[in-house]
């Protein structure tokens, strides 16, 4: 029987793709195409040249409600995360800013398990709240899935191990002997079993 693992797994470009329609939205009003390599950085006012405000408006429109319930899946999240599930107590944490319809979103999809829903700070708005390295270490989780260069730096601060997905917005993360980069999910399953 092996050992049950608290595992923290953050939602956008983990669990669910956020910053592929993120350049949709921005490509719809502004116009202009950026590609998904060229975002270098989480600093959206930079890559878009526009004011945080603005990058708001367009981040709360991949958010509505319509679109959160039918957001896509990053490739083979939602199989790996309904195999941990079968052993392992899974956690989402996630900074989002716009709410409405996470939940629901989550219990739609992963209605066979018994998962745990946990909102950080967020370190780009500068939203108030616990950030994620002070919410696993409370939670006593073991591991923590990212995808974002600050929040994985800020887990591993706090002495949490981080697997960290390669995106083209976290290329500069300092490693670290509890930093774990790996490619994809697959990589993932492999190394916790
Ligand atoms: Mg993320």
């Amino acid at each position: 029987m092996e050992n049950k693992l608290k595992i923290g797994i953050d939602l956008d470009d983990v669990v669910f793709e956020f910053v592929n329609p993120l350049l949709e939205g921005y490509k719809e009003k502004y116009g202009k195409d950026i590609s998904f390599e060229e975002v270098f950085s989480y600093n959206f006012p930079t890559i878009f040249n526009i004011s945080l405000k603005e990058v708001i408006d367009l981040i709360e429109d991949v958010f509505k409600k319509e679109k959160v319930e039918n957001m896509s899946f990053c490739e083979f999240s939602k199989e790996s995360i309904l195999d941990l599930s079968k052993n392992h107590k899974i956690y989402f944490i996630t900074s989002r800013i716009f709410r409405e319809g996470t939940l629901e979103s989550l219990e739609k999809f992963f209605f066979e398990t018994n998962f745990e829903l946990v909102f950080s700070s967020n370190p780009y708005a500068k939203t108030n709240g616990k950030t994620k390295g002070e919410i696993c270490n409370e939670l006593g989780i073991d591991f923590m899935i990212e995808d974002s260069k600050e929040h994985a730096e800020e887990c591993v601060g706090k002495n949490i191990k981080v697997f960290l997905l390669d995106k083209p917005w976290n290329k500069n993360t300092e490693s670290h002997e509890n930093m774990i980069r790996v490619k994809n999910w697959r990589e993932i399953m492999e190394k916790i079993r």
